[in-house]
């Protein structure tokens, strides 16, 4: 079972089902060579896969090219079943930001394959999350800035705003095609300037001074 904590507060909350979302930021999928979509493009991650700001990210024996994802996170708050955006923004309680990271010569061979990308997705400790912010103490705004700097050097640096799907159209759009519920996090996709990580790398990454997660490669 796994928990996520807050800022400023003692409450836990469970974790339920991580529903990642690939590419929502226009300058991202480019990079990757891929067209922006239509919908967002979905995938799950285990609670399992779960790791905190501190702990050490192990990458897997069978992948030469681990790479650092940073994304906002949301919080899931109440049951939700084809919800409106109204009421998906309502629903959204707290929010964090987190690291999906991605084993991309894993996932290369899969997308070629045509197959699901569990495998490049799924392993323990691909999922780093930082301590979750209430929306009732802090509001999300778009101005906001998501960054992610490896070894001190800034790799990933986005606004908020530049998110092709804004949040509550993710998890409208999500409540669509799967039953959401309290727990349930929701990482919303990662802006430009994805690389390979090694292990010994330390990854910071942060929205404005708020949050601030960090990490190390093992
Ligand atoms: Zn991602």
């Amino acid at each position: 079972m796994k928990f996520v904590e807050f800022l400023n507060s003692p409450e836990k909350t469970t974790v339920g089902k991580i529903v990642c979302v690939g590419r929502n930021y226009a300058e991202h999928a480019k990079e990757l060579g891929n067209e922006v979509p239509e919908f967002p493009v979905l995938f799950l991650k285990p609670a399992s896969a779960l790791i905190y700001s501190g702990d050490t990210i192990i990458k897997p024996a069978f992948s030469n090219e681990m790479h650092h994802e940073i994304e906002l996170v949301l919080l899931v708050g109440r049951d939700l079943k084809d919800a409106s955006e109204e009421e998906s923004l309502a629903a959204i309680t707290a929010y964090s930001i987190g690291l999906d990271m991605t084993l991309r010569d894993v996932q290369n061979v899969l997308k070629k394959k045509g197959e699901p990308w569990t495998i490049a997705k799924c392993f323990d400790t691909s999922a780093v999350i930082s301590k979750l912010i209430k929306i009732s103490e802090n509001p999300l705004s778009p101005e906001m800035n998501l960054s992610l700097s490896v070894n001190g050097n800034l790799r990933q640096s986005s606004k908020l705003e530049n998110m092709i799907f804004s949040p509550s159209r993710l998890i409208s759009y999500i409540s669509s095609r799967m039953m959401l519920e309290p727990g349930d996090l929701i990482y919303t996709g990662t802006p430009a300037g994805v690389n390979k990580v090694e292990p010994g790398d330390i990854l910071v990454g942060k929205l404005d001074e708020l949050i601030s997660l960090e990490a190390k490669v093992g």
